[in-house]
């Protein structure tokens, strides 16, 4: 379940009031999704929108701070990835000025330059950091929920995703004053905010202003912890077993492929050594194998990976 879009419509469906946070909603919109392109010497802007309220919100924004009239901004449906992806585009016609009224250009005499300071310029007032994180999670936020049905207390996810490495960590240090742990990671050139655990996801929502929302995660959880209690005791004393009996399968299945296919032999010494106990005492645990081979337990393990590995590459 994406549970991203139900919290973007909640926070779409209420009208920012307040001028300057206003101003901090659409400067967190273009921290996330906007690309800058220089045209007959005006800096235009391009958003990427996956929802349509969030791009009439945009649009209504701009007309009311800036007189951006709609035929100034134009739509596209593009169909990526099964998403319906809408692009405005916003050029000529002062797009510069209001760039650098949302602290995205700083002016430099005649000279523009992009600014890596999110906040400064549009949230010096505490309401507008809000408004600012409520943009950027319209534009780039995403949320995860665990299926009711499943008992485990993981799968919960929420990120918000950069390109530049002191963005990510100017957003993570607003989230922690606003209460919501976060971390930061890497991936394929980017640089992710992510919450991994339910009750931070909760703040983050609640932080967002979306009431309803909260009502649904904590009905989730309290769901799972009703289902995990009962699950607990059961799990704890499968769970251990049944990963220790499924470990043990498949190694035994490894040296009895390599004995079947005559490269038991070939093994060194050592991995030999490992491969005879192993199908000698099956039922053995790795801790009381490695007690009885006279070996570490991450030795042994180590051992134990590299004989199924072996048997793999057969
Ligand atoms: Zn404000």
């Amino acid at each position: 379940m994406n549970f991203a879009k139900e919290i973007k419509q909640e926070l779409l469906s209420k009208n920012i009031k307040d001028k300057c946070c206003k101003r901090a909603f659409l400067a967190g919109v273009i921290r996330g999704t906007g690309n800058l392109f220089l045209q007959d010497g005006e800096y235009g802007l391009e958003f990427k929108l996956d929802s349509e309220d969030g791009a009439n919100r945009i649009t209504e924004y701009l007309s009311s701070l800036y007189g951006f009239e709609m035929r100034e901004v134009g739509y596209t449906l593009n169909n990526r990835y099964g998403k319906e992806i809408i692009t405005l585009n916003i050029h000529g016609q002062g797009s510069t000025k209001i760039l650098v009224d949302l602290g995205v250009l700083i002016e430099n005499g005649n000279e523009y330059a992009v600014s890596l300071k999110l906040f400064d310029k549009v949230c010096e007032k505490e309401c507008c950091i809000r408004s600012f994180l409520k943009g950027l999670f319209v534009a780039v936020g995403n949320c995860i929920l665990p299926s009711a049905k499943s008992a485990q207390t993981t799968g919960y996810h929420s990120e918000f995703v950069f390109y530049h490495y002191t963005t990510a960590l100017e957003v993570a240090k607003k989230l922690e004053d606003a209460g919501v742990k976060s971390k930061i990671t890497r991936r394929k050139g980017t640089f992710i905010v992510y919450i991994k655990s339910g009750e931070e996801i909760k703040n983050l929502v609640a932080f967002l202003g979306c009431p309803v929302s909260v009502l649904k995660i904590t009905d989730l959880m309290i769901n799972r912890e009703i289902k995990n209690n009962s699950n607990r005791q059961k799990n704890c004393d499968l769970g251990n077993l049944n990963k220790q009996v499924e470990a043990s399968a498949k190694q035994i299945s490894a040296i009895e492929k390599l004995k079947s296919l005559g490269e038991f032999d070939k093994l060194k010494k050592d991995l030999k050594e490992v491969a005879i106990a192993r199908l000698e005492y099956q039922d053995d645990t790795l801790t009381e194998l490695a007690e009885r081979l006279n070996l570490s337990k991450s030795c042994l393990n180590h051992r134990l990976r590299k004989i199924v590995h072996l048997a793999s590459e057969l």
